[in-house]
């Protein structure tokens, strides 16, 4: 089992993304990022663990 992703990070603008599709396997299959208009799945990178809010 894998931690459902909350978000995806832009490489662009290093924004959160909230936007996205990821497939069964954790691979982000669509995103699109709002502030810089980016919209190719390689353009987008799963957050660190260490940058998530601890529950
Ligand atoms: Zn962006």
């Amino acid at each position: 089992m894998s931690e459902e992703i909350d978000y995806l990070v832009c490489r662009n603008c290093e924004s959160p993304c909230y936007v996205f599709e990821v497939d069964a396997k954790g691979t982000v299959a669509s995103a699109f990022c709002s502030v810089c208009g980016a919209d190719g799945p390689a353009e987008f990178r799963v957050p660190d663990l260490e940058e998530l809010e601890p529950d």
